[in-house]
């Protein structure tokens, strides 16, 4: 049998990347507008990275981390997110000493050993963003607004912001204690994982996807009952800073994040025309994490996108996805030698051009261009060559014209309206 990809991951092939590299360019543009600059960080590292930061207890460290033995005895781990990383580059090199804020952004793949479906791989991509320094709650709202306008310039609609705040290391614990009080009763109901973990991490129960530990937090005591005076003027002033940015959103006392690092301000981008996997970014402030993994106090905040769920949202006949070719048709062997150089001088100009290199009779070499979409095609022939001239069929328009060949490239690119080098 044929050597197929591996389970839960996915080739992005042409007609579908489009799609991405418009989502990259948008979403690019408008990071590098709000100061952020990107970050490229290693697909692996140290196990220990993600254990300690993302936390013991959550599903990603428990059983979705794709981990291997190092020679030396030392393990490494494809990395599941790009938080851990970009924090561990921040302290190695010592970002907190050239600037009092550091924005920076990364896209590329994530792995995680998940139940392969719709909306959920193995291998997916994500475009996060990361502003360490700064715990002003105004910041929280830029960065939700940020993430605001990526969606809007992507015209993607029916998409709910929800906010939740998630306390911090004083008010916590007292959350934590009366959640594990209600949950002793609700034991019997919870599953397995949950039932293992209820103990050391109570938290996880709310954000666990199956039936019964729904059910049984339903009734649950909530976050905000128990957010100290601190945390509460934080996420009063995060909401109000929406509301003058014109950020809608809306509460969810609810909910909890799959990873332990966050505190505070937390959210999701939730869309209603997905299925199951229905939470298109996710993010927070994560004040505790720089100290953890070694470095000084410097509070954080970031979120990231999933790219194969967001680009499932964009409507596919919303941009132009390719500039138009040209197709050079050939009579005979001279034509096709002389346009061997023809063709070298025009793609060196930004001009997109195939041609046949069979042996095609004119009549297939124009259904071929017509499988490119040629929106030109130069026909060359020994008449032509004599003549020094070649013809120019414009395949929507269906005329004709004759073009000087030494006039060539400077029509073609004012046809297509590529600015002159
Ligand atoms: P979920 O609750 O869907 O498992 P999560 O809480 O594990 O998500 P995060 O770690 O916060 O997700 O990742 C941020 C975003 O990355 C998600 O909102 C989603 O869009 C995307 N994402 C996470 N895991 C996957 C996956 N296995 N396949 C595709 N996209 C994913
Ligand atoms: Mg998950």
């Amino acid at each position: 049998m044929n050597i197929q990809a591996i389970k839960g991951v996915k080739d992005i092939l042409p007609g579908e990347i489009e799609v991405w590299q418009y989502i990259e360019d948008k979403a690019k543009n408008i990071l590098e507008t709000y100061g952020f600059s990107e970050i490229r960080v290693p697909i692996f590292e140290y196990t220990e990275l993600f254990s300690r930061s993302i936390g013991e207890t959550t599903d990603i460290v428990e059983k979705e981390m794709y981990t291997f033995e190092e020679s030396a005895g030392k393990k490494i781990t494809l990395r599941p997110e790009g938080t851990a990383p970009v924090v561990r580059a921040y302290i190695e090199h010592q970002l907190y000493n050239k600037s009092h804020i550091t924005k920076l952004y990364y896209l590329g793949p994530m792995f995680r050993h998940e139940r392969p479906q719709a909306g959920r791989y193995r291998q997916f991509y994500q475009i996060g963003a990361e502003a360490l320094g700064i715990d002003s709650p105004v910041l929280d709202a830029e960065v939700l607004s940020m993430l605001d306008n990526i969606i809007k310039e992507l015209d993607i609609q029916g998409l709910d912001l929800q906010i939740n705040s998630l306390g911090c290391k004083d008010c916590r614990p007292g959350y934590r204690e009366a959640l594990k009080g209600f949950l002793k009763d609700k034991f019997p109901m919870l599953c397995e994982n949950c039932q293992s973990r209820m103990e050391r991490n109570p938290l996880r129960v709310l954000d666990c996807k199956s039936r019964t530990c729904k059910e049984a937090v339903a009734n649950a005591p909530i976050i905000p009952d128990y957010l100290c005076g601190h945390c509460k003027e934080h996420f009063d002033k995060v909401k109000e800073t929406l509301k003058t940015l014109k950020v809608s959103f809306s509460t969810n006392p609810r909910l909890v994040r799959g990873l332990d690092y966050y505190t505070k301000t937390t959210f999701e981008l939730v869309s209603t025309n997905l299925g199951a996997q229905n939470t298109v970014a996710a993010g927070g402030r994560y004040d505790g994490l720089v100290e953890e993994l070694g470095g000084p106090k410097t509070p954080g905040i970031g979120f990231a996108i999933g790219m194969e769920r967001l680009a499932s949202l964009i409507k596919k006949d919303k941009f132009r996805t390719n500039i138009p070719y040209i197709f050079i048709a050939t009579i005979g062997d001279e034509a096709k030698g002389i346009v061997i150089p023809i063709i070298d001088g025009l793609r060196k100009k930004g001009i997109k051009v195939e041609t046949d290199y069979e042996g095609l009779s004119l009549k297939s070499q124009m259904r071929k261009a017509d499988k490119f979409q040629a929106r030109y095609v130069l026909i060359i022939g020994e008449d032509e060559i004599k003549k020094g001239s070649v013809l120019l069929r414009d395949m929507e328009k269906k005329t004709q014209e004759e073009i000087d060949i030494n006039n060539l490239t400077e029509v073609l690119a004012a046809k297509l309206m590529i600015p002159a080098k």
